[in-house]
């Protein structure tokens, strides 16, 4: 057994520590976080790197899939800032990891490439008002009429809906079919007639901000639906297929960014801050705190590297996924409420980028499937039976 990280990774994350130093100061991930603005161009000095690429087979244009190389990339951009990470995942992983798993041959050849070169963005359209957690519930239709799909309804928390070029919605295809087998995904493009998106103000993951999206009888060609003809009614084997366990990992890898920058800062800061003559370091209260938290962070970097391992070897993951998804967010939200402690009242005021980590960390136990439906998947998945 071999837990050294591959060469080609270690070299991706030192590159991209230089970019984050160079274009993703401190500073300017305060005003991301505080204008809840998306730092467009520097997104794109980031595209220069290559990593959109990484979910991308060469064919398409890209150099991957490399699902552990991508989860580098998401923590090292969490590290400083998710204004940034969360556009990534919307190019690299909601577009390219769907449409390489469920795509038609022409929707890989004609969108593939636009993930390679950073130019396309996809926003999840699974929550609705009505259906959270119960995603085999959603109400938004999607009827056939010729060529078209009229689609009527509304998605909420749809993240990044003003700045995506497509939503992934999760839509009712067959009023008739039974549940499961009436969803189908679509392609709902975001300037379409009949869509409405209005930002929403929440609490963390600031920067691709959360938006609420009414859609009234948009008109959305039938070749939008993934997979074509053949995608039509298969939403839910989509939603519950391998890009949908990799997708829990890119939640854990944000939760696993934030809580290094967490814990070096307040590691850093039990050096410098003295308190009855001492580093506050040197208390035991201190030192514990900060030595639990290296030891669950080792533990949540190994959960969620090995759960990428399976994915990139082709081996199923949808167990290994939720435990990361679980495990990572769960143990990183701990390692943060630490590390604020560490720095008293200085982790509590803005302009202090503890309290935007402590924000941040709070969303992700629920968003992506709360911790709670991580649980149920595990014990499902696993045959514990219910009575
Ligand atoms: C910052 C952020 C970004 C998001 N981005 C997106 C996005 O881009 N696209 C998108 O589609 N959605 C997005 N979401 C929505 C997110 O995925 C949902 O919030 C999540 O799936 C839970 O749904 P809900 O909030 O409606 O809670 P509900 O489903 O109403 O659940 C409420 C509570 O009940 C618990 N619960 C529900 N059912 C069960 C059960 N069967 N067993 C045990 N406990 C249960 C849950 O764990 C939770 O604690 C985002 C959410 C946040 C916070």
């Amino acid at each position: 057994m071999d837990f050294r990280e591959p060469e080609h990774v270690t070299q991706l994350r030192d590159s991209l520590r230089r970019f984050v130093a160079d274009e993703m100061p401190r500073e300017a991930a305060q005003r991301w976080d505080k204008n809840d603005e998306f730092p467009r161009a520097e997104f794109q000095k980031l595209v220069a790197l290559g990593v959109t690429g990484l979910t991308v087979p060469e064919e398409y244009g890209g150099h991957g899939p490399d699902i552990l190389a991508t989860m580098a990339t998401i923590e090292e951009l969490s590290r400083r800032s998710l204004a940034m990470a969360v556009p990534y995942i919307m190019c690299a992983c909601y577009a390219g990891m769907n449409i390489m798993a469920a795509g038609s041959p022409r929707q890989k050849k004609t969108l593939l490439p636009r993930v390679a070169d950073g130019s396309l963005l996809f926003a999840y359209g699974l929550t609705e008002p009505d259906a959270g957690a119960d995603l085999a519930s959603v109400r938004t239709r999607a009827a056939r009429k010729g060529d078209t799909l009229i689609v009527n309804g509304a998605k909420r928390f749809c993240t990044g809906a003003d700045q995506a070029d497509y939503i992934y919605a999760l839509l009712k295809s067959d009023g008739d079919a039974p549940r499961y087998k009436n969803l189908s995904f679509v392609l709902v493009p975001t300037k379409a007639k009949g869509v409405t998106v209005t930002r929403m103000d929440g609490i963390g993951m600031r920067g691709m901000g959360l938006t609420d999206v009414i859609l009234e009888d948009v008109e959305v060609p039938v070749e939008n639906v993934v997979g074509e003809e053949a995608g039509w009614n298969q939403g839910w084997p989509m939603l519950a297929g391998p890009a949908l366990d990799v997708e829990k990992l890119e939640v854990a890898a944000m939760a696993l960014g934030l809580a290094t920058a967490a814990l070096d800062d307040a590691w850093a800061y039990a050096h410098e801050r003295k308190q009855f003559d001492k580093p506050i370091g040197a208390h035991q209260s201190v030192r514990h705190m900060l030595a639990e938290s290296k030891t669950k962070l080792l533990a949540a970097r190994l959960v969620l590297q090995q759960a990428a391992w399976l994915a990139d070897t082709n081996k199923p993951c949808g167990v290994e996924s939720s435990m990361a998804k679980l495990f990572v967010c769960e143990a990183a939200e701990e390692i943060i409420l630490s590390c604020q402690r560490v720095m008293g009242a200085y982790g509590c005021v803005a302009g202090v980028d503890m309290e935007r980590y402590v924000r941040d960390i709070l969303v992700f136990p629920i968003a992506g499937g709360s911790s709670a439906i991580q649980k149920n998947n595990i014990a499902n998945r696993l045959g514990l039976k219910r009575g």
